[in-house]
């Protein structure tokens, strides 16, 4: 984002009602918290010039960078599933789009970066908290290989912001493939704007799905797509043990990156009804409610695309259904193929859906028994499944976490069925090590890193976390903090919605 950095900003040259010009509101005192130096290097920004004081004034909205045309764009969307026709960046201002080396485009938005027309009476602001859970939980995930927006930097910008308490302001740089969502077709759906329905399909297409482009029918081949992309993301949600926490319309990307970390957090003991959204009390985004969600996501989008795949309506229909009936076994077959690889069946033996299916469903009810934790059930089964090289055994999980006393007649059933798979055991081991991490942002960790900085300015705790979680695989005994679950007195039990 200095002089070598090459903008061309797409979606500005979309039709006006698809946007309002608008520049972020200045801050009184920015000063920088992190720069994503990796990231920024992928973007060709020099994260040096990032993190001085003119990137700081760029990144808090003090100073507008040539090359950059500030917009909030517009969409609706269903909110717990009621619909509200008119949402929109209210507290985010999409700055323009990089083509990086490689040619390949990227959003950068600004979130907190002042109010704008679809601010709904919000002060388009972000309390520094919310920037740091965004940071650390959409980093976290890109390091474990999970499709998502990333965050480029944060600062806090001097100023207040008035919530339930007074809090200190913070600005989060926000890079995504795209920011559309399915939301911003509902928008234009609502409105019966079919010709900008096909300017939508055609732009997310030529940004996204060159193939569907050339489809004969462009619309209907952005749908399976996108139920391709997101019943693939989901999965991987549910094999990491990620909740979401506010999956409205407007939360899923077109682009099949996972968007928004307001609400959410990771599970630590396992259990399928697990919600931590403050504002979710009838648990429609609970856990095991994920994959249905989005499938109910998909359908609304089908419904906005309609008019788009047959002039026929009855004909139109067929053609969303048969689309949507293509989620589930997508779903089902990336989250067994997932659950295959956590539990170190090779290929040779995974014949039997059958019996893998008994065999993974009769875990999950001994792991909500015994209360175990997700994450480190799985990172202790990687390293019970073989030996390691001699001389080469990597740190163990063994001094934080074992597996529970009453999910021992389940690991017997386990060690039979691998002892009969004809993969290396070293091979299984390291494979299985590199699908379960030790390390997840746990929520209590985020919690104790906000608290400190929001609390004592002190942003060590926050740097820290980020740090460790950027090798979620490698285990390291001086971390072991990190990796350890909370006790009692450290579980949280509500997140809150970065507003
Ligand atoms: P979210 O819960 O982040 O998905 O946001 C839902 C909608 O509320 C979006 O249109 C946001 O732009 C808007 N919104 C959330 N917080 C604020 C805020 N503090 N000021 C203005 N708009 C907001
Ligand atoms: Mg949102």
């Amino acid at each position: 984002m200095n002089k070598t950095v090459v903008f061309d900003n797409s979606y500005v040259r979309l039709p006006e009602r698809f946007y309002t010009r608008q520049d972020p509101v200045p801050v009184s005192a920015p000063s920088l918290i992190r720069v994503n130096e990796e990231l920024s290097k992928d973007l060709g920004i020099d994260s040096t010039w990032l993190a001085s004081d003119d990137g700081v004034q760029v990144i808090a909205g003090n100073k507008i960078l040539a090359g950059t045309e500030p917009i909030a764009t517009v969409y609706a969307g269903h909110q717990f599933g009621g619909w509200n026709p008119r949402l929109g960046d209210g507290r985010a201002i999409l700055l323009g789009e990089v083509l990086n080396q490689n040619g390949n485009r990227y959003d950068i938005q600004l979130k907190g970066s002042g109010p704008t027309p679809y601010s709904r009476g919000g002060d388009g602001r972000s309390p520094v908290g919310p920037v740091l859970r965004e940071y650390i939980v959409s980093e976290a995930m890109a390091a474990l290989g999970i499709p998502t927006t990333r965050s480029l930097a944060a600062v806090s910008t001097g100023e207040q912001v008035r919530r339930e308490a007074i809090l200190p302001g913070g600005v989060l740089a926000r890079v995504a493939q795209s920011h559309i969502r399915i939301g911003t077709l509902q928008y234009f759906a609502s409105q019966r704007d079919v010709e900008a329905l096909h300017t939508l399909v055609n732009h997310v297409n030529q940004r996204h799905y060159p193939e569907a482009a050339e489809a004969d029918n462009p619309a209907l081949a952005l749908l399976n797509t996108v139920i391709a992309r997101q019943a693939v993301l989901v999965a991987r949600w549910q094999l990491i043990g990620f909740i979401h926490g506010v999956m409205n319309t407007d939360n899923v990307l077109l682009s099949g990156e996972t968007i928004d970390y307001g609400p959410c957090a990771f599970m630590d003991p396992f259990h399928p009804e697990t919600v931590y959204s403050s504002i979710d009390h009838a648990g429609r985004y609970a856990y095991s409610n994920q994959p249905g969600i989005m499938h109910w996501n998909l359908i609304r989008l089908a419904e906005a695309l309609l008019p788009l795949f047959h002039e026929d309506e009855t004909k139109a229909i067929e053609l969303a259904q048969e689309a949507i009936a293509r989620f589930q076994p997508l779903f089902e077959n990336a989250r067994l193929q997932g659950m295959r690889k956590k539990l170190g069946f090779s290929d040779n033996m995974a014949k039997n859906t059958a019996e893998d299916e008994a065999m993974i469903k009769d875990l999950f009810e001994s792991m909500t028994e015994a209360k175990a934790d997700f994450t480190l059930t799985f990172r202790r089964l990687s390293e019970l499944a073989g030996k390691s090289e001699a001389g080469t055994e990597p740190a163990s999980v063994r001094d934080i976490f074992e597996i529970p006393e009453a999910m021992k007649p389940w690991l017997q059933e386990w060690r039979k069925r691998i002892d009969n798979d004809p993969q290396d055991a070293r091979q299984r081991r390291e494979e299985m090590m590199s699908v379960n991490p030790a390390y997840i942002p746990r929520n209590h960790m985020i919690e104790a890193a906000i608290n400190a900085a929001t609390l004592h300015h002190d942003f060590g705790p926050f740097h820290e976390l980020v740090d460790v979680l950027a090798k979620p695989y490698e285990y390291n005994p001086a971390n072991e903090r990190p990796a350890t679950p909370p006790q009692p007195h450290e579980v949280v039990q509500h997140t809150f919605c970065g507003t």
